[in-house]
């Protein structure tokens, strides 16, 4: 069996259609433009183009975006008090901070200090204690991509086993909680599971977020199981040769290892191109659902969980 792949790209791009389309009618109808703040302290390479992507992407779709870029010293005093402003104020309907933060600022005291309403990331303590007793919450950006790309592809969830490898407050632990909610039996693995590769091989929905390149293998899938491969890992790749530096070229892969899994899965998501995508898609997502909540207005079909 060869697995239908999971196009994460072109699904995005259709979260994103819905996303200005739903901020079209708001502007329109209502005269109300979304706006996504973006705050990153200091300089990390990635995370400065995390927040440039954000940012066009937020404009793309005809929202306002705010970036709040602030020195790697900040205090956390100051940190604090722009959270406080951008609380207050009635443009921004989304914040978002950028982690990691640097190491003399306590990332759970920022992220707490977040209007939950406003915390488009999902991760205020109050929005994972809504998401873990089944109320209205923000829900995380990975795992909502993960679940809308599994509900596209399966339909219903109800009854199916789920195994999700990997227990991070990001990422495994809120996938876990969503597929709770659409009724899968669910099983969290980690690095203490016992028999790992018997316990992958009992999910219909295995969704992979380590963050140790090519760990599970083709064998640890049931046949014609959906996979969802959350890893992002950077390796060299001794076979694109050389870079003009001397030092090795590299490559992105995920968390399975694609060729063998691609055989025995019944549909998965590629690395790059499959779920990463989709975060900032439903950043995007839940922005619209954030405003559309302190409007009191109808939320737009399929863009929540
Ligand atoms: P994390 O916080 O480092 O958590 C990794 C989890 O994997 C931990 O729960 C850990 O178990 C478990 N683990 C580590 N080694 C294991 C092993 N040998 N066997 C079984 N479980 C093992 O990582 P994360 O933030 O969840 O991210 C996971 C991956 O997803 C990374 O590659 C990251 O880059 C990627 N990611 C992608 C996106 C996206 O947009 N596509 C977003 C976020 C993250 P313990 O708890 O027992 O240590």
């Amino acid at each position: 069996m060869t697995a239908q792949i999971i196009d994460g790209k072109a699904f995005a791009e259709t979260v994103r259609e819905k996303v200005a389309a739903h901020v079209a009618r708001l502007k329109e109808v209502h005269n109300i433009t979304p706006g996504l703040a973006v705050v990153l302290v200091g300089e990390d390479p990635a995370s400065q183009v995390y927040v440039r992507n954000k940012g066009k992407q937020t404009v793309e779709c005809g929202m306002n975006s705010y970036e709040h870029k602030l020195s790697a010293d900040t205090s956390e005093a100051d940190l604090l008090a722009l959270i406080e402003q951008l609380n207050a104020d009635p443009a921004v309907h989304g914040i978002l901070v950028q982690l990691p933060l640097p190491d003399h600022l306590d990332s759970d005291l920022v992220i707490n200090s977040i209007d939950p309403a406003k915390d488009v990331d999902g991760f205020h303590i109050s929005n994972v204690g809504l998401l873990g007793t089944g109320q209205k919450s923000m829900v995380p950006c990975t795992p909502l991509g993960c679940l809308m790309m599994l509900r596209d592809q399966l339909g219903s969830l109800s009854g199916l086993n789920a195994v999700v490898v990997g227990r991070s407050n990001i990422v495994g632990k809120p996938m876990a909680q969503l597929l709770l909610r659409d009724s899968c039996t669910v099983t969290i693995a980690h690095s203490r599971t016992k028999d790992i590769e018997e316990v992958c091989r009992r999910a219909d929905i295995l969704v992979a977020a380590v963050g140790r390149p090519e760990m599970i293998k083709g064998s640890w899938v049931k046949p014609g199981a959906t996979v969802i491969d959350v890893g992002i890992n950077r390796v060299e790749a001794p076979e694109k040769g050389l870079r003009e530096d001397g030092t090795v070229k590299t490559k992105l892969v995920g968390d399975v290892e694609f060729d063998t899994a691609v055989e025995v899965a019944g549909a998965i998501t590629p690395v790059p191109g499959g779920v990463g995508p989709m975060t900032i898609a439903c950043l995007l997502a839940n922005t619209v659902t954030a405003a559309c909540r302190a409007h009191e207005l109808p939320e737009p079909d399929g863009l929540t969980a």
